[in-house]
């Protein structure tokens, strides 16, 4: 149901779930999948315990610019550790550029707090942080056809004991938000569904298909999580003899962690749709999985 804020999760008499919305209106159904993202209302009903989501520290913006001339490779997004700030930008064959921005700010905002920020505004700071930067930096950002609105970005530190209970299971944020700095979110989500979607397929028993489909995913998208905390490791250096340190010791770490052979668990991962998956149950723990990571079969 498009358009309806999630409010309330009750089991139904027949077994199935039902979903209350904030308009008063309600919905139900045999499952409950809950992809509502990293603030997930379904969370906090499969673990009523667990804490917020937190604050990375860091702001984000970004925009689309064209008719700037920038350093660029083909096929390439380029990242700078800026004075102030971390700069990401990639150009499109037709030269039209995709840029994006975090900066740290140690306190949190209250929530709104930039809801009242025109462009100008927006742009203005902008230019601000990068004043001490490479003028084209400056140039992408003056230049924008739009910014987008400011906004702070909060992870999981941890996840959740079980990602399911009852009819209701979390997927994507919901479960395991990892720090966009990480770049693997939206990625995690989308295997998530394509393996939940081969959980219910092949295992008639529902809650033993979201204990599967959990046992497939956690090891995965707990590993990232690592990704996220090392790539927001960095955006946070501010003083300047710790960024000459982290510029020095950056092609290092570059060599250990972005070489094809280091990254190959990331990015090799496969999801042979058309094999079967055996079900997996809570107590043994015991799993005959068919996804595969770096084209091998698990
Ligand atoms: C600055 C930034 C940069 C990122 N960069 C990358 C990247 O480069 N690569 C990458 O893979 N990932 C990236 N991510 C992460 C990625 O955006 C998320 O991991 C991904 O969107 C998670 O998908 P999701 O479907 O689980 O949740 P979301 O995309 O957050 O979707 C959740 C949906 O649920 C809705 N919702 C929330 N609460 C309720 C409710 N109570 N009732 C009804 N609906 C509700 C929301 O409105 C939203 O539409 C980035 C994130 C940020 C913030």
């Amino acid at each position: 149901m498009r358009g309806k804020r999630l409010e309330n999760i009750a089991k139904t008499p027949q077994s199935g779930v039902s979903a209350t919305f904030q308009d008063g209106t309600s919905a139900s159904g045999d499952i409950l999948i809950g992809g509502d993202g990293v603030h997930s209302r379904t969370r906090q009903f499969v673990e009523p315990a667990f804490p917020n989501a937190t604050y990375t520290g860091l702001i984000n913006s970004g925009g689309y610019t064209s008719a700037v001339k920038v350093p660029s490779q083909p096929e390439t997004i380029d990242f700078i550790f800026c004075k102030h700030a971390f700069f990401g930008y990639h150009v499109s064959p037709t030269s039209y550029i995709y840029w994006f921005t975090n900066w740290p700010q140690a306190q949190e905002s209250v929530k709104g707090a930039f809801d009242g920020m025109t462009e100008a505004q927006r742009r203005q700071l902008m230019l601000e942080i990068y004043k001490h930067d490479q003028p084209f930096i400056r140039e992408i950002i003056q230049k924008a056809e739009t910014t987008f609105p400011y906004f702070s970005s909060y992870a999981l530190p941890k996840q959740p004991a079980s990602w399911h209970k009852g009819r209701v299971v979390l997927l994507g944020d919901a479960a395991h938000a990892i720090s966009p700095s990480s770049g693997q979110g939206a990625s995690m989500a989308l295997e998530d569904a394509a393996v939940l979607a081969k959980c219910l397929r092949d295992i008639p028993d529902i809650e033993q298909a979201f204990t599967s489909f959990e046992h497939l995913r956690r090891e995965r998208t707990s590993k990232m999580y690592e990704v996220g905390v090392r790539g927001d490791a960095g955006k946070h250096v501010i003083d300047p003899m710790k960024q000459w340190f982290r510029d020095l010791t950056t092609p290092i770490f570059l060599k250990l962690f972005a070489n094809p052979k280091a990254s190959d668990w990331m990015y090799s991962y496969r999801i042979d749709w058309d094999a079967q998956v055996e079900g997996a149950t809570a107590d043994t723990g015991s799993r005959h999985e068919t996804v595969s990571a770096a084209g091998a079969e698990k």
